[in-house]
């Protein structure tokens, strides 16, 4: 590395953990504006000479991002950013952090895609989904969709591995005119590609299978796709797959990470020990044992992820936790894109600063519920066994404070 690279990564270290013991989180934020300030070019310096994977889309980045550091284990010491910030910043110090090592696999948030494929120069680009998110301050999901295109429409030596289910990831994908991997890890929430962003006639779905009715855009055949509780490779053999982490949602980003690791080499027979040790992601999917309860904590930040959270939430007591603070979005109307009626069957409580917020929704969607004031008050609220907490960032963060900062 040049010298003011070597300078800046120094620093950039110091700085971050100046921040860690002076209690400020994990300093990476900090850490990585530092060393940018001093080399603007301290990302791509630091990348350079390891074989790194990106990983972005809406949902499920940062657990992905774990599966998938932990299959490309099995072949050498991987940088990740899996528990911390996913900006340029957050990837700088990520890799300053890890020192050198042959593989990276970084979360990106969806906005930077561009930035640090320029940067980093991958060998692999992971894409997810697009939903809504945040529509206060954040991109419309067509324009995300043509800011992917864009960004890997440059990099043509760029493997891409794409979700086949999501019209808006496949779009974006196929413009790259590169080769595809295929996965298919389902879609759950449609509401944000009922229109082609091709040809702007309606998308129409049956079993899984989807086409736009006025253009050649049209679901690819997946080369990796989940089928009962396992896998099937491009070879056509299935793979059983033991994960800690629950839901199908987690058996899709299992799938995923399946193939992001197939691009480096690695086999689903030597990854899927490691997806198996893989217990829960900075919190995610944590249980912890209060009072003779069962907390496990799921964390939902926008409508797609709310209704995979109830696909995940066992039926049993459900404690729901909404803020509306700035890492959340202040606007809390995407309360009513999400379906709350898969709770009438099951104890809801909620809590947190806008829980009148989710009482009106949940008063107009007849979902029953108990307001409560604190998250210990929850848990005497409920019998001795299991209590599913689903929460939104903020929300998310409180409680798992409660909880010791559990991981
Ligand atoms: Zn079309």
């Amino acid at each position: 590395m040049p010298l003011r690279a070597k300078v800046a990564t120094s620093v950039s270290k110091t700085a971050a953990a100046l921040s860690r013991a002076a209690g400020r989180g994990d300093g990476s934020v900090i850490g990585g504006w530092i060393g940018l300030k001093i080399d603007p070019d301290l990302l791509a310096h630091l990348a350079s000479g390891r074989a790194v994977a990106l990983i972005s889309g809406t949902n499920g980045k940062t657990t992905t991002t774990r599966l998938a550091a932990a299959a490309l284990s099995h072949i050498g010491r991987v940088a990740t950013n899996s528990f911390g910030a996913n900006m340029p910043t957050g990837h700088t110090s990520a890799l300053a952090k890890a020192g050198v090592t042959p593989f990276a696999v970084l979360e990106v948030d969806e906005h930077y895609l561009a930035r640090v494929i320029d940067a980093t120069r991958p060998r692999v680009v992971a894409l997810l989904n697009l939903s809504r998110d945040q529509l206060d301050r954040a991109k419309e999901v067509a324009m995300m969709a043509q800011l992917w295109r864009d960004a890997l429409a440059g990099h043509p030596e760029v493997r891409v591995v794409a979700n086949a289910d999501d019209p808006m990831v496949v779009w974006a994908a196929e413009g790259s005119g590169q080769q595809v991997t295929w996965f298919s890890a389902g879609q759950r929430w449609h509401d944000d590609s009922f229109v082609c962003p091709q040809s702007g006639h309606p998308i129409e779905r049956n079993a899984g299978d989807w086409w736009c009715v006025g253009c050649p855009l049209r679901r690819p055949q997946a080369h990796w796709r989940v089928e009962d509780d396992g896998v099937v490779d491009p070879r056509g053999d299935w793979h059983l797959v033991k994960l800690q982490l629950p839901g199908q949602v987690n058996l899709g980003n299992a799938a995923t990470a399946l193939a992001v690791a197939a691009e480096f080499g690695v086999r689903p027979i030597e990854a899927l020990p490691h997806l198996a040790t893989v217990a829960s992601v900075a919190g995610r999917y944590a249980q912890v044992d209060r009072d003779g309860r069962n907390v496990r904590l799921l964390l939902a930040k926008n409508p797609a992820s709310w209704l995979e959270a109830f696909d995940m939430a066992e039926q049993a007591p459900t404690l729901l936790s909404v803020n509306a603070r700035d890492p959340d979005g202040l606007d809390t109307s995407w309360l009513y894109d999400v379906n709350f009626a898969p709770l009438r069957d099951r104890p809801v409580l909620i809590t947190g600063d806008r829980a009148y917020d989710l009482a009106v929704r949940l008063e107009v969607n007849g979902v029953p519920f108990r307001h409560v004031m604190s998250f210990d008050e929850a848990i005497q609220a409920v019998p001795p066994g299991r209590l599913e907490v689903i929460a939104n960032y903020t929300a998310f963060q409180d409680i798992r404070a409660e909880l010791d900062r559990v991981n």
